[in-house]
């Protein structure tokens, strides 16, 4: 298959702490490729470094190769912007703006420059279709996004993060702050999705790497330990 996504010998500071040590992983397109391992062991820090977030951070340093799409996205020339707009992400806590519904997924693609009204309406509906949402908000659009429940909240961010129509999608821990069934709306929900976006989602919980993931990658103290399928990796000895 394909690989999406090339890490090549990646080490990460913040400061004078490194956090990520020597990384190298391939990412295959289509798949759901889970990151695990101990609070504190640099899956967030390594998420972040596929879309660039850690740039915003000051003390941040960043050495080694990172390629989407065979390019290297920290070479001088990639436009952050334009980087962000191939690789979406949603974070732990939904987090959607204090917005409507609708203007939490209009606002991407308006700000990527979509002005048409008809096309944005053609857009927050596909989105949140994609998302699994559309059925339950469509007679509510306009009301606030935090009159919805928790993992609506996160579909919703999930249909916002679809809207800029990315090739990737990034999930740090998308379930950690959902009961069981909005748990299990948003697997059965990453499931679909690898038909179209290539995932890589942090999670701490090895049941969930072992149901909704194609590979996993195993991290210890900033340094990956162990990466293949699924099924490998969690095999009994
Ligand atoms: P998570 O549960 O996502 O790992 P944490 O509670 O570890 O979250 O961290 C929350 C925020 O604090 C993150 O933005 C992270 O980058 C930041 N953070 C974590 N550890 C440190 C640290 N030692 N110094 C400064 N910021 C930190
Ligand atoms: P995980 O996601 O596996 O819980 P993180 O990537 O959040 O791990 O953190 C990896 C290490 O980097 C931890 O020791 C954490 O304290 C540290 N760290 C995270 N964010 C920051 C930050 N903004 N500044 C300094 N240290 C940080």
């Amino acid at each position: 298959s394909k690989n999406k996504i090339e890490i090549n010998n990646l080490d990460f500071y913040y400061g004078d702490f490194q956090a990520l040590q020597d990384i190298s992983l391939e990412v295959p397109e289509n798949k759901v490729t889970a990151l695990i391992g101990p609070s504190g062991c640099g899956k967030s820090t390594f998420i972040r470094t596929i879309n660039r977030m850690n740039d915003l951070i000051e003390i941040a340093i960043t050495d080694g190769e990172v390629k989407v799409d065979g390019q290297d996205i920290y070479h001088p020339s990639v436009d952050v912007v334009d980087l962000r707009k191939r690789v979406g992400m949603v974070f732990q806590h939904p987090n959607p703006f204090p917005k409507s519904i609708y203007e939490n997924v209009a606002y991407g693609p308006r700000i990527h420059g979509i002005k048409d009204k008809n096309k944005l309406d053609q857009i927050v509906e596909e989105s949140l279709k994609s998302a699994a949402l559309w059925d339950e908000v469509k007679d509510k659009l306009d009301a606030s996004a935090f009159g919805i429940s928790g993992g609506q909240k996160q579909r919703l961010c999930i249909a916002r993060a679809l809207a800029i129509n990315p090739d990737v999608l990034l999930m740090d821990e998308p379930t950690s702050a959902l009961d069981p069934i909005a748990t299990g709306k948003i697997e059965d929900l990453v499931d679909e999705l690898k038909q179209d976006y290539t995932i890589v989602m942090v999670t701490h919980s090895m049941q969930q790497a072992a149901r909704i993931s194609d590979y996993t990658a195993f991290f210890f103290m900033g340094e990956l330990i162990e990466h293949g399928p699924t099924e490998k990796i969690f095999e009994n000895p």
